[in-house]
């Protein structure tokens, strides 16, 4: 059973992409809600609201203490945001379990939306990925492996049990991302 953080975001999109994958999935809102999970997904969204909320339900600080515990877990975008351990500019509230410099909105608003095919480590075909206002990673701790990058800028990586990428792949039909996801819940 993998948990989706359903504050706010793209949460059913998350939902369809494991369902697709033959996973059952669960919406957290509740700190109880993540007993029992082998994985867990911080979706999309707005990491500003997702922080707000998360704070007034009681969930930063069983969020933190499951993850940093080895809860499997996977943010994309607002999601990755939040598991970063510090913000370029700007505070707000954050996991910090993902050892990461992460910049907001970081690809500017000439360019805020749009779509590349990215070559990703481990991967065969490049991955049709979707940015939406999208971070970029300003730089990243020795635990951390950089599995793509774009412009330079690290936006997917991998810390032993987290995963996050800058990138929606729950809007996409490729299940590449959310496999290698769900086969990270199965190592531990
Ligand atoms: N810009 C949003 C934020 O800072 C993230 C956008 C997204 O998740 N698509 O939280």
């Amino acid at each position: 059973m993998i948990g989706i953080l359903a504050l706010q975001g793209d949460v059913r999109e998350h939902e369809l992409m494991l369902e697709g994958l033959g996973v059952s999935t669960r919406q957290v809102r509740k700190v109880d809600e993540l007993d029992g999970l082998d994985g867990l997904v911080i979706p999309g969204g707005e990491s500003t609201t997702i922080g707000r909320l998360a704070t007034l339900y009681g969930l930063m600080e069983p969020l933190r203490e499951a993850i940093a515990g080895g809860l499997p877990t996977y943010g994309t975008c607002a999601g990755l945001i939040l598991l970063a351990d510090r913000l370029a500019e700007g505070t707000q509230p954050l996991l910090g379990v993902l050892d990461v410099v992460v910049r907001r909105n970081a690809f500017g608003n000439q360019n805020d939306s749009f779509e590349a095919d990215l070559p990703i480590h481990g991967m065969i075909d490049p991955f049709h990925a979707v940015f939406i206002r999208a971070p970029w990673i300003d730089s990243v701790g020795d635990s951390v492996e950089v599995l793509a990058s774009w412009e330079g800028h690290p936006i997917m990586v991998r810390q032993g049990h987290i995963l996050a990428s800058a990138f929606h792949p729950e809007l996409t039909k490729d299940q590449r991302v959310h496999h290698l996801f769900v086969t990270m819940t199965k190592e531990i």
